[in-house]
């Protein structure tokens, strides 16, 4: 008889986007049993659950199938009676979740094909996985497997399984698993507590070299110096590399799955460096932060629970200061880098005209609508995850008011030290006001009234005091500075001067509320046909933005049957968002200090 709940995925075809799932439950004999797919999904900090694509959905006891009907006031639970003498059943499903689909690997994150009883408290209900994968494959997760090792298969047809430890539900769902044919793995600290697995879909990226594996184990030692206590036994990056899904991460308590461009571990090639290698420093950090202490309102009991999201600012917002920072001081991003990722995000914000009526707070307490604006129009209006980047200006406003407060013996890693580097259970919820505490003991200050105007009011000006306070001035330029020679650099010139994203169609994508554009009435899903009288490019577009005028531009516009002439007021040029160190009158240069390399003492 099955005590633990087994499920067996098999992943064998995810490269059609076909996770063929069975699960055994043990049941109450002549009851109504019933079961769900997680709703709640803390890493996308939404009620994004797959149950959509639950798909050939079978119950049976041994050979005999068991009826099911849905929950009809909750679509992603089933309802199946238990007949009298039966104890175990199965059910029998594929999920279909059409995501990051490659020939050669696959990441199984287990939200995506869990199904377990309703009402259950996932952090107690136990769970034993059994993972099958093409013999030719590699696997690497956190899980801890039966006594084999994950690289001795039990083969069969092609293919093999590994049998994993039982476990609890919140615990299996927090282990990704990845596998792919090219996967390998490389020891990151010489006492194997560190590893990286790198599954690339193509062969000629299957390395990792010294230099990167010494960078990352500075990040392993410089996020240890900030921190203090690790929380894991050890710790799993599994990182593909690819450029179907790139840019990708989901944090988890010993590990983390994420996806980089595959050229984004090449030390040759800092700009590809400075533009990936965040993703691995983010979700890192993400073990102490969002993981280890977490939100109160962020530790349900299961995965109906919805999430509060108000401290989304500390979880996120926290983890993308010292995500950015820490992969400065790990070497694995550059100092320019970080000064114009800096100053392109501060534009962004600045951009964001749904500033004007959301607060910070706001967008993180409504974070579970993200998912939905995606490809939304009007997406400055809405505002959408503005607490990742306006957290992490909020950090840095934090940090430098520490520094300046102490003449920089005092710092922001004081207090990391001091709120995430105790020892503990696995799990240690907070509030604002053990954030405001905590803060307190490092620096005497008005802490709750600083977040209140920076996070909880609206504020309608973007937060530039850390910049400031650091030492610098946050400007526009006409020429590209540092990495702005790029596409992406020009698009967002673009957006940061007449307010259009634009294709090389002419279609509008999204036009900036408040901008030059939206002035002239311009819409989303309009064309741009003609620039100054000539067919429109990008190129023309943006050459006709760069000139120095005196009238306005000139544009041609069509929507569906009509076509007609707009003049854009705007002689700004294109605007190139930069630091700029004020040497003449203040020697202070916080931010150069924050990305130093902390020694050990
Ligand atoms: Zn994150």
């Amino acid at each position: 008889m099955v005590r633990i709940i087994q499920i067996a995925v098999d992943l064998t075809e995810a490269y059609r986007s076909l996770y063929h799932v069975t699960v055994e439950f043990p049941v109450q004999p002549d009851s109504l049993a019933t079961f769900t797919t997680p709703l709640w999904i803390q890493e996308s900090h939404s009620a994004n659950g797959p149950v959509a694509y639950v798909t050939g959905l079978h119950f049976s006891a041994g050979d005999r199938a068991l009826p099911w009907r849905r929950n009809p006031r909750e679509a992603s639970q089933y309802l199946v009676q238990i007949p009298p003498g039966i104890d175990t059943i199965s059910a029998s499903f594929d999920s279909v979740l059409y995501y990051d689909v490659a020939r050669h690997r696959v990441t199984l994150r287990w939200e995506h094909v869990l199904l377990y009883p309703a009402g259950r408290d996932i952090r107690a209900l136990r769970i034993q996985p059994t993972i099958t994968i093409p013999t030719s494959w590699g696997i690497a997760t956190a899980l801890e497997n039966i006594g084999r090792s994950a690289d001795e298969p039990y083969p069969s047809n092609g293919a093999y399984s590994v049998k994993y430890n039982p476990m609890s539900v919140e615990r299996l769902d927090d282990s990704p698993v990845l596998a792919g044919r090219y996967l390998t793995k490389f020891d990151i600290t010489p006492d194997g507590k560190h590893i990286l697995a790198l599954a690339p879909d193509r062969i000629e990226y299957n390395n990792a070299s010294p230099e990167i594996l010494s960078r990352l184990a500075k990040l392993v030692e410089q996020t240890g110096l900030v921190f203090g206590p690790r929380h894991y036994d050890r710790y799993w990056m599994l990182l593909c590399l690819t450029d179907i899904f790139p840019g990708n991460g989901r944090e988890h308590h010993d590990s983390f799955d994420g996806s980089l461009v595959l050229a984004g571990l090449d030390t040759n090639n800092q700009a590809a460096m400075d533009e990936n290698s965040t993703v691995i420093s983010h979700e890192y950090v993400h073990s102490w932060c969002g993981k280890f202490r977490r939100p109160a309102g962020h530790t349900p009991p299961d995965f109906s629970t919805p999430l509060d999201g108000r401290l989304m600012w500390v979880y996120e917002g926290l983890t993308q200061y010292y995500g950015q920072v820490l992969a400065v001081r790990s070497g694995l991003m550059s100092r320019e880098g970080f000064f114009a990722d800096l100053a392109s995000q501060a534009a962004w914000l600045e951009g964001q005209a749904g500033r004007e009526w959301r607060s910070v707070e706001d967008t993180g307490t409504g974070c579970s609508l993200i998912a939905r604006t995606r490809n939304a129009a009007w997406t400055s209006w809405i505002r959408t995850a503005d607490f990742y980047m306006e957290g992490l200006l909020v950090w840095l406003d934090v940090d430098t008011l520490i520094r300046a407060k102490t003449g920089s013996a005092r710092s922001l890693d004081d207090f990391a030290r001091a709120f995430f580097g105790r020892k503990g259970p696995l799990v240690v919820p907070y509030t604002l006001e053990d954030i405001v505490l905590e803060l307190d003991k490092v620096v005497s200050y008005d802490w709750q009234s600083f977040f209140q105007t920076r996070v909880v009011d609206v504020a309608p000006q973007v937060n530039v005091n850390g910049i400031r306070r650091a030492g610098y001035r946050f400007i526009y330029a006409n020429e590209p500075g540092f990495a702005q020679d790029t596409e992406s650099a020009k698009a967002a010139a673009i957006w940061n001067s007449i307010g259009v994203k634009v294709g090389e169609d002419g279609v509008l994508k999204d036009v900036r509320r408040g901008g030059p554009a939206d002035a002239a009435k311009l819409a989303p899903i309009q064309t741009i046909i003609k620039v100054g009288g000539a067919e429109f490019s990008v190129k023309a577009l943006t050459e006709e933005v760069a000139k120095t005028r005196e009238s306005p531009i000139r544009l041609t516009v069509s929507q569906e049957d009509d076509t007609w002439e707009v003049e854009l007021n705007y002689d700004g040029g294109l605007r190139y968002p930069r630091l700029v160190h004020q040497h003449a009158d203040r020697k202070i240069d916080f931010i150069s200090e924050i990305l130093d390399e902390v020694k050990p003492s």
